[in-house]
């Protein structure tokens, strides 16, 4: 066959060739962000195509994310000037392992119909399982048994291979409720999502001739973001890359952001031993940000110690500075963001206008999100959050789920509970028991004790009635999803024991339509059609989306499958949006324009990770900012606050270590917007000396946090701070209130100081009335 043209070769620098031509043995391509490891390990899979060293499903490759599979899959059609219909083993673990799972299920005591449960699911159950070995969920709450349970199932340990520290844990209970958890998934017919792993695992392991199939079936097995994989993925790929040993991988150790999942970094450093001869390839040149962009990665990086160590370059000149800007609080940063978002969009900012899908704001937590999306809807501003609160998350949406899963896969009792009294239908607690007492009797699923408590007639009633209703209806939606059964035999003849030889019909209604039998038929529409609350309307809107969202799948198995693995819920429609996400969900993306904001202390770096992991939790953090910085390719802009509302409290906070870390000759310190009381256009760069104008601001804002600023840039040996220059608001020292002094509150607004005792003052405030609160936040007003 004469090799067909190679264009895409031409786009690569000669390490980054060596990667793709290097066909053979292992490779393993270990460089910092933005040196063009995703592009080479695309060009790759192209490559093994076009020179016929395997057909597309014999290519096994695994993204982190199912946008970065989709963004792989794209580039690999285009690159091959749609030639081939695709690589459809291309996917994260969990979409490769589902499929897997679903051929080899019997193998693990499932049908191949299973269901995988989300993380509400998951806990509903395990509450279910503490409380019935009569254990107190209060003190030992379903939650913390899932994180463990998850741990386990990232280190590939099974119940029976739990080590007694492990088993120990959880009250000296937690390996035998694991254990029990996992029997009940399995009489659920159901799996979690580190099942997924944990099961092909066991499969391989105890089924050497499967395993030695797909050792021999995925001739190239490719990796992107290696240095995040977990135990269990890794044992995962070592199995498969057992054969042919044809496996590269490619990963930033400084990039490495998922410890806290169970991710080993060590695994990207133990490749060379584990696959001896593996061509190493080491990429240096970075192809995505701007010089001042990349020296500001750089140095914050260098702060941790644990670090292979790589220069990166860039034979880029210009760019901007990184932009640095203190706000008094998260509020005015959401507002700040929106207006330079609508500038840049606009053009008016001395850039050529930039579409929004170019700009980003990445948050360390998801709560974040909330001041700029109600910011961005104030000012109708476009945006899409991935993610975050996710829509297939909602009440709604997870009941019509529950119907679905159902009339897919009867056996799954955690997705009956939740319907069979929604609506209601006169099934309270004492109804549901008698169907549970029954289904277990009989070993059998609710659905199948439903059935039998009605034919016993052990349940009466408007109940009774509303149930056998709703178990006709199950079983006749169930029928239109598979077809009508239509017996190829006389049944009588078949009758030695085996299941009945049936066939089916061809479905008669589109699994489209038949969502919309089950909504209606169900009553379930009608439940929100009758709700009078504000958020009916939503709710129905919710439903017709859902519906629409069906027509992009074949059939219901495939949609369910699609919501339980999606991680963002991103709409296809053309309208440019800003991304709101988080820092985790951006890893191996790009944007031209990124904000980071909310770079304060116990925010980012993160108090919990630093509590639970000490310095190794402070260094995953850092990598985390360097993962940060290095998403933008020609604007970051940095920020934090002097105040936050967290969980409904105000809490006063302090910029992060890692601002400190920016190098100062990289950075444009900007002038928060109160200080001259216009917008960015009105505030210019105040000087060469950040440390020395954060202070000034410090100064501005006299708040504790703002006041800790300015002792931790004494340590710099800034100067001391300069005089406020017009304040927004006249900030009065903490101590200096006297009874009777006219203050304003960011929540409770202009109030009189009735009564001083210690840092708390008695306020009379105009419009909330008596409250106690703190002096800090609080200012004197001269309203
Ligand atoms: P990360 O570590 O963040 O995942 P990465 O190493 O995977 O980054 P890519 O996303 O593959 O980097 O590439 C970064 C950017 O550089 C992309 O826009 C890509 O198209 C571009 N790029 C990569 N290699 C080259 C090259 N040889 N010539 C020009 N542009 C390149
Ligand atoms: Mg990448």
């Amino acid at each position: 066959m004469a090799a067909r043209p190679m264009p895409y070769l031409d786009e690569l620098n000669p390490a980054q060739l060596e990667a793709v031509e290097q066909m053979d043995g292992p490779v393993l391509m270990l460089a910092g962000a933005g040196t063009g490891k995703t592009k080479a390990l695309t060009a790759r899979i192209v490559h093994l195509l076009n020179k016929g060293r395997a057909r597309p499903n014999e290519i096994l490759a695994v993204t982190f994310t199912n946008k970065a599979a989709r963004e792989m899959k794209n580039r690999v059609g285009h690159m091959l000037g749609g030639s081939i219909e695709g690589v459809p083993w291309l996917g994260t673990f969990h979409a490769i392992c589902v499929k897997l799972l679903r051929r080899h299920a019997e193998l693990v005591d499932l049908k191949s119909n299973f269901t995988i449960l989300d993380t509400d699911d998951q806990i509903r159950l395990l509450k279910q399982l503490i409380r019935a070995n009569n254990i107190d969920d209060k003190r030992w709450p379903a939650r913390l048994l899932a994180s463990l349970i998850d741990g386990w199932k990232n280190k590939a340990l099974t119940p029976d291979k739990l080590p007694a520290a492990d088993a120990g844990a959880f009250n000296h209970r937690g390996g035998e409720l694991y254990d029990q958890y996992q029997r009940r998934l399995r009489e659920l017919n159901a799996v979690d999502f580190g099942d997924l792993l944990l099961h092909v695992v066991t499969i391989f392991q105890k089924h050497p001739d499967i395993l030695k199939q797909y050792q021999r079936w995925f001739k190239y097995i490719l990796v992107d973001e290696y240095q995040d994989t977990n135990v269990a993925q890794y044992m995962w790929l070592r199995l498969l890359a057992g054969g042919h040993k044809n496996i590269c991988c490619v990963g930033d150790d400084d990039q490495s952001i998922y410890g806290w999942r169970g991710a080993e970094v060590g695994n990207i450093l133990r490749f060379e031993k584990d696959f001896p001869g593996a061509y190493v390839v080491r990429l240096e040149q970075n192809y995505r940000s701007t010089p001042h962009i990349l020296a500001a990665a750089s140095n914050v990086i260098k702060g941790n110690s644990d670090r292979l160590g790589k220069e990166l370059w860039t034979d880029e000149t210009d760019g901007e500075k990184v932009r640095l800007i203190g706000h008094w609080d998260g509020e005015e940063e959401a507002r700040w963001i929106g207006e330079e978002i609508e500038a840049m969009q606009g053009g008016t900012r001395g850039m050529a206008p930039m579409s929004l899908d170019h700009m980003a704001i990445l948050v360390r937590a998801s709560h974040q999100m909330r001041a700029f999306e109600d910011r961005f809807l104030t000012i109708g501003l476009p945006y899409r959050v991935i993610g975050g609160p996710r829509f297939y998350e909602r009440l709604e949406i997870r009941d019509t789920m529950a119907y679905f899963r159902v009339v897919v896969s009867p056996d799954d009792d955690l997705a009956f509970e939740r319907i069979v009294n929604t609506p209601k239908r006169g099934l309270g607690n004492v109804a549901q028991q008698k169907i549970q007492t029954c289904a277990r009797a009989n070993g059998v699923s609710l659905i199948e004790g439903a059935r039998i408590l009605l034919e016993e007639k052990g349940l009466g009633g408007k109940g009774a009635k509303e149930l056998a209703l709703l178990v006709d209806g199950l079983a006749r939606w169930r029928e239109k999803l598979i077809g009508p059964r239509i017996v190829v035999e006389d049944d009588a003849v078949l009758d030695d024991g085996a299941a009945p030889i049936v066939s089916r019909g061809d479905p008669e209604l589109s699994h489209i339509e038949l969502a919309e039998v089950i909504l209606d038929e169900s009553g379930y529409t009608t439940m929100w059609q009758n709700d009078k609350t504000p958020e009916g309307p939503g709710r129905l809107e919710n439903l017709k989306e859902l519906v629409k969202a069906l027509e992009n799948f074949e059939n219901l198995q495939g949609f369910l499958e699609h919501v339980s693995l999606i991680m963002d819920n991103e709409s296809d429609d053309a309208e440019a949006k800003v991304t709101i996400m988080t820092l985790h969900g951006a890893k191996g993306l790009e944007f031209p324009a990124v904000f980071l904001p909310g770079w304060e202390e116990g925010l980012f770096p993160s108090q919990r990770s630093m509590d639970e992991s000490g310095l190794k939790g402070l260094e995953e953090e850092r990598r985390l900012a360097y993962v940060g910085i290095t998403r933008a390719e020609e604007l970051c802009t940095i920020s934090f606050a002097g105040n936050r509302l967290v969980y409904g409290q105000w809490q006063s906070q302090m910029p992060s270590r890692f601002i400190d870390e920016l190098p100062e000759e990289h950075v444009e310190v900007l002038t928060p917007p109160g200080l001259y009381g216009g917008g960015f256009g009105a505030a210019a760069s105040v000087g060469k000396s950040s440390l020395d104008d954060r202070v000034a601001s410090a100064n501005t804002y006299n708040s504790p946090g703002w006041k800790r600023m300015q002792s931790r840039a004494g340590q710099y040996g800034a100067s001391q701070p300069k005089e406020s220059r017009a304040p927004v608001i006249d900030m009065t020292a903490v101590s200096s209130f006297t009874v009777g002094d006219r203050v304003f509150h960011q929540k409770f607004g202009y109030g009189s100081v009735l009564e001083i005792e210690g840092d708390k003052l008695g306020v009379d405030f105009d419009k909330a009335g008596l409250k106690k609160v703190v002096s800090s936040f609080v200012t004197s007003s001269d309203d």
